[in-house]
Order: C-alpha cells, then structure tokens, then sequence
C-alpha cells in the first residue's frame, strides 16, 4: 500500500498508531491535534480515504455534511460554541495541506483575531 493510500491519519482511524481520539464513528474520526495552535484543536476527517477537497464529487455530500456536523457536534462538547471557534480546510502545497488526506481543523478555546481570515 503505497503513502497516500496507508498514511498517518488511516493509522490513527485504525488505531494502528496513538492518538487522542475525541469522536469516532462508522463513517468519520476526530482527534486531537499532535502541535495544537489553540487551545482546542482537533482534526476531523472521513474515515474513508479522500486526498483533498479537489477529489470531493456528489458521491460524497453526505460524509462532507458529516464532518460539519460532527464540528459542530464538538464545539459543542467542548463548550465552544457560543465563544466561537474557526473550521479549516487546507488543500495542496500553497493552501498549507501536509498530510494528503482530506482533514477539517476545529480551532477554537482562544480569541482567534491573529488567523489570516
Ligand atoms: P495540514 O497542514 O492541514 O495538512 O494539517 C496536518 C495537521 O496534522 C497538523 O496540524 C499536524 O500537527 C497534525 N498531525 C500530524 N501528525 C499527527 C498525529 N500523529 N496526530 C495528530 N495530529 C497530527
């Protein structure tokens, strides 16, 4: 199984490596951050492998309103919801996405007034 198909994020899913896992269901995993910048973060991904928001297709809505809910879901478990919190999506090199596996960032615990947007 070559990189992208078997990398970190499949491992946590599997539970073939440590991790924080927040969240898990049949269809999506939540874990904390490894190099949190913020307070709370946590990463969110599908638990099906997607590369990046560029391989989304309509086959995929549902698992896409599932990682928002899901966010939504944790804000709320981590009491961030009224304070606020920032839901990031890296895609590619420019866009800052490491690792090749579609993952949403849930950043929040902190006024977040220095984030580009
Ligand atoms: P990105 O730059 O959008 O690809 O984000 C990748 C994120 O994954 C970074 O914030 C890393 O700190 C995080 N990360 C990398 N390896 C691990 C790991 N083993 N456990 C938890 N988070 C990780």
């Amino acid at each position: 199984m070559n990189y992208e198909k078997k990398n970190i994020f499949e491992k946590i899913i599997k539970k073939e490596i440590k991790s924080e896992i927040v969240y898990q269901d049949k269809k999506i995993t939540a874990f904390k951050d490894i190099n949190p910048k913020a307070p709370i973060h946590i990463i969110i991904v599908p638990n099906k492998f997607i590369k990046n928001m560029n391989e989304i297709t309509i086959k995929h809505s549902k698992i896409i309103f599932h990682m928002f809910y899901t966010a939504v879901k944790i804000a709320k478990m981590k009491n961030i919801d009224f304070s606020g919190y920032k839901l990031i999506i890296n895609c590619n090199k420019d866009g800052g996405q490491i690792i090749p596996y579609l993952h949403m960032h849930l950043i929040g615990g902190i006024k977040l007034s220095n984030f580009i947007v």
